[in-house]
């Protein structure tokens, strides 16, 4: 059970809240220890504070660098309260547990601010503060940490509703803030460094990554790059082993990873699918009863886009879709697998990569999602929303027949990787026309139905391959215009989220067309 709160080690460089929360814990009975200017600033408000020096009985030395670094601190808090061994070694070294550890940082980050000379910034790398503030959360099933003044009131009014102990739930909480503290401290020290040193690209380890690969070069070759793996990766670009061809540049990365994902939307038992994707966007997808076949009906979609393209599999590479596919020049192939005679076929083409990524993304995975500002970065979980999961509506008259149900789900999950605005038209399991990242919804419908005509023309179809398509959008049409895009160029059923202001208007021209459209509730905005 939850122990009282007896010893608190606060050792804080921002002394904001500092007297107040001392007193507050001294009138708990809690005994307080202290290093030399927190406690000289306790001692002068008239509260009983012993000296870490009296704990450690050595003095603080070093300008400081070294004062809590000592094993009557550090046992102190990562000893096992309860366990025989551990209460054995505190007795043998008159070590004392401490219960609660109020520490915050020397402040590196606002050095960096005011732009302090080299030595200075040196000065302000903490090392006793961050080796107390982990090995007390490590243990915090037992020590309450506390790296912020904005926690304090939270601890002490745990305290008083729990006869002077907190509880589980806080001191988890407490600890994984106090890792996410030390992380970000130690990552604005390695970005300095990094910078000193001439070398910026560490600097994304800031995101919690592990060097994967030294890039040559960023989007751009004046861009210095790198490629970083973060903990407990997804199938995914990050943990594929490449089996052969040119070292991998920041945009095949980057393009690969597109690619991939949308390719785990497609259940391998079900169909074989292929994903063609140029400049981050899918300009061609398709499923099919072998992977060729699927190859090449994604390649039918726009064929001038696909060339040096990045082809992406959802079942092992076999040889038959490895011979079609290296027809024409692709930068990269990646599958969950690739057998031996494909792999034999593939070395032929020496520049071309060869990815395998042991399985495929999993598009329900949770995860997070990160992208820069000036100053700062974005976070948001990953888009883990899937078309199978969610409950279609039917607005329209008409109902869609199962064909455009089934090509209506196969659109939505493309349309989700395209970036925003994003149309998709597909049909028997193919997309047709792909409308990206227009600042307006109806230039992205009339650019995708653009591109089914030349698909036609290529093919040398007098139709375009619309005709009988669904459409799917990424977002709901603000407008009908959007749509009547979709119904010149001849598609026959719409899927949609839905939720526009003017939702009614739409519905009444799609009603109007003959169309059927579902809604699903769901908007797969991608930038
Ligand atoms: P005080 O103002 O109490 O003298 O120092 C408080 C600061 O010292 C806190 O920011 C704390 O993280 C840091 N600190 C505590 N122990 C050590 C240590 O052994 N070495 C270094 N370099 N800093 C420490």
């Amino acid at each position: 059970s939850d122990r009282p709160i007896a010893r608190a080690l606060l050792s804080v460089s921002d002394k904001t809240g500092l007297i107040d929360f001392a007193r507050a814990l001294s009138e708990r009975g809690v005994a307080l220890v202290s290093t030399g200017g927190t406690a000289k600033a306790i001692a002068e408000a008239g509260l009983k504070v012993d000296d870490v020096s009296a704990l450690t009985g050595f003095p603080e030395m070093m300008d400081g660098r070294v004062k809590t670094l000592h094993p009557k601190v550090h046992g102190g808090l990562l000893a096992i309260r309860g366990d025989a061994g551990h209460e054995g070694s505190m007795a043998e070294h008159a070590i004392v547990p401490i219960d609660l550890l109020v520490v915050n940082l020397y402040p590196f980050e606002a050095a960096l601010a005011r732009k302090a000379d080299y030595d200075d910034m040196v000065e302000n790398i903490d090392v006793g503060g961050p080796a107390m503030i982990r090995g007390a959360s490590k243990n915090h099933a037992f020590v309450t940490v506390v790296v912020e003044p904005a926690d304090y009131d939270a601890v002490l009014a745990e305290m008083d509703a729990n006869g002077g102990a907190t509880t589980f739930a806080l001191r988890k909480r407490l600890a994984a803030k106090a890792f996410s503290r030390t992380a970000a401290y130690d990552a604005a020290i390695g970005t300095w460094l990094s910078g000193e040193a001439g070398d910026e690209t560490p600097a994304f380890a800031a995101l919690g990554g592990t060097l994967a690969q030294g890039l040559r070069y960023g989007e751009n070759p004046h861009q210095r790059a790198a490629f970083y793996r973060t903990a407990g990766s997804r199938f995914g670009v990050a943990t594929a082993k490449q089996l052969q061809g040119k070292e991998l540049s920041y945009n095949n990365i980057n393009d690969t990873d597109a690619a991939y994902e949308l390719a785990g939307e497609f259940d391998p038992a079900k169909a074989a699918a292929c994903v063609i994707v140029k400049h981050a966007n899918p300009c061609g997808v398709a499923e099919g009863s072998s992977l060729v076949e699927a190859y090449e009906r994604a390649l039918a979609c726009d064929p001038v886009s696909a060339f040096g393209g990045i082809v992406a599999l959802n079942r092992p590479l076999d040889a038959e879709a490895a011979r079609k596919i290296v027809e024409i020049f692709t930068e990269v192939i990646i599958a969950p697998e690739a057998d031996e005679e494909a792999r034999a076929i593939v070395a032929a083409k020496k520049n071309l990569r060869l990815l395998v990524a042991g399985g495929l993304p999993d598009p329900r995975a949770k995860g997070l999602a990160v992208r820069t500002v000036a100053g700062g970065f974005l976070v948001q979980s990953r888009d883990d929303a899937t078309v199978d999961d969610l409950e279609l509506k039917v607005v329209t008259k008409r109902t869609p027949s199962e064909r455009e149900l089934a090509d209506m789900r196969f659109a939505f999950k493309v349309a989700k990787h395209v970036k925003s605005n994003a149309i998709v038209y597909a049909k028997d399991g193919a997309t047709v026309g792909v409308g990206a990242g227009q600042m307006s919804r109806v230039d992205s419908a009339r650019i995708a139905a653009r591109k089914a005509l030349d698909a036609a023309a290529a093919a040398g179809l007098s139709e375009p391959l619309t005709r009988g398509s669904v459409v799917a959008s990424d977002a709901f049409f603000p407008f009908a215009d959007g749509l009547d895009a979709a119904i010149e160029a001849g598609a026959t059923a719409v899927i949609q989220p839905g939720g526009s202001v003017r939702d009614d208007e739409v519905i009444a021209r799609a009603d109007e067309a003959g169309l059927a459209m579902v809604f699903t509730g769901v908007r797969h905005f991608r930038h």
